[in-house]
């Protein structure tokens, strides 16, 4: 039989996975995260539904899912994966979408061939699920602007190449009053200092980023002057859609082997899969992940204009992925509450609620879209 280029993929993404012990869920040391995400680039999963002209690797948006399914299937949705989609979604799109062509060569194709780092800087200490209450500052400065402001909670911070900062510049108001800015990590007055997740990704490179009058130039500026907040609802509605990708290939995987271990372990002389109660638990999985994969394929054949559908996919898939590792804790008895792996996975399932917009603003967002105004 013919193999396939996805075919190919998927197995030189299994090699790779399995390499570098990505899935096992604990964290990788810093170093070994790095040669993974260089590797992946290599493999053109940084990149993937970027035109190649830019580094990318020109896949649709179908292709790009069914990809991030698998690393997701292959790694788990661990540090790495949450890495890849913030990039991916929070950055790389708004770079292509609002980028000059200077800014596109210069930021966007390192991204896209996986031989830089970035991440997205929107959330405040006291500004998370309000972010248009951010504090973080852009004042002009002659033909640039000087950032002051602190960021958290971002993904990939530690280790970012650099960071897209939105950033409130004073005397605009209402929706023209944030700027988008590209700022590199050797800035100076820019610091980082990393924090790990307690219940969440537990491999994530996360943590705080401090801005004390980065001075950046003119073009630096993402999008027009005034726009950064038409950036920002363009990052979260990609980042809504796509985010939780490879969350449904690690469904996949738990469920298949919370599948297996029910034909195996006995109980009162039968395999436990035997008990209906427990076999309608797996079909509810099983139904779960049917729902969820449907729903992002669908939501990849969409067009970028927004009917709620992105928070929709955020909202379900997050919610579905909970309620899966929570049977396959329960469906492993004592077992599932000794298992590092299936805690890790609750623990990011768990936070996946929370991240790209918690579920109660999705569902604010949806109520929007039908015309009702919920506070
Ligand atoms: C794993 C992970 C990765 C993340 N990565 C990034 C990143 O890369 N970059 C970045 O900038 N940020 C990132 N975040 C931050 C994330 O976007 C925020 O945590 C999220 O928007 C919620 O903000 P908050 O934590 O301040 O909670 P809050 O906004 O304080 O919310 C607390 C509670 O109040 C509820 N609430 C608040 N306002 C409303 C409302 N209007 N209606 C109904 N309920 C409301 C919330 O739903 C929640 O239950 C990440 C978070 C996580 C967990």
């Amino acid at each position: 039989m013919k193999t396939s280029s996805s075919d190919l993929f998927e197995s030189r993404l299994a090699g790779l996975c399995a390499a570098s012990g990505l899935g096992s869920g604990a964290a990788l040391p810093r170093a070994r995260f790095l040669r993974a995400w260089k590797a992946l680039g290599r493999l053109g999963l940084t990149g993937l539904p970027f035109p190649t002209k830019f580094g990318g690797s020109g896949r649709s948006l179908p292709e790009t899912v069914r990809a991030l399914e698998s690393l997701g299937r292959h790694a788990g949705f661990d540090g790495l994966a949450l890495s890849v989609g913030a990039q991916m979604w929070a950055v790389q799109s708004p770079l292509l979408e609002f980028g000059t062509p200077e800014q596109k060569r210069r930021f966007l194709e390192p991204l896209c061939r996986g031989k830089a780092m970035a991440a997205p800087a929107m959330t405040e200490k006291d500004a998370g699920s309000g972010v248009l209450g951010m504090k973080a500052l852009a004042e002009p400065s002659g033909s640039g602007c000087r950032v002051t402001g602190e960021k958290t909670c971002v993904t990939n911070a530690p280790l970012a190449d650099f960071f897209l900062v939105w950033a409130r510049v004073p005397g605009r108001q209402g929706p023209m009053s944030l700027d988008c800015l590209i700022v590199p990590s050797g800035t100076r007055g820019l610091s980082t200092s990393a924090f790990r997740w307690e219940l969440g990704p537990a491999g994530a490179a996360s943590g705080t980023v401090r801005l004390k009058g980065c001075e950046v130039p003119a073009s630096l500026r993402l999008g027009r002057p005034g726009q950064g907040l038409t950036v920002f609802l363009h990052a979260m509605a990609q980042e809504r859609r796509f985010i939780l990708a490879p969350a449904v290939g690690a469904m996949e995987r738990r469920l298949l082997e919370t599948a297996a271990f029910a034909r195996e372990r006995q109980q009162s002389g039968r395999a436990i899969g035997s008990f209906q109660a427990v076999a309608h638990r797996l079909a509810d999985m099983k139904i779960r992940l049917e729902a969820c994969r449907a729903l992002l394929r669908q939501a990849a054949l969409e067009d970028a204009a927004d009917d709620g559908c992105s928070a929709a996919v955020k909202a379900f898939l997050s919610e579905s992925w909970v309620a899966n590792c929570l049977d396959a804790v329960e469906l492993h008895g004592a077992r599932g509450c000794r298992d590092a792996g299936l805690a890790a996975e609750l623990g990011a399932a768990l936070a996946s609620r929370i991240m790209s917009g918690t579920n109660e603003i999705q569902k604010n967002l949806i109520a929007l879209r039908m015309g009702l105004k919920s506070s």
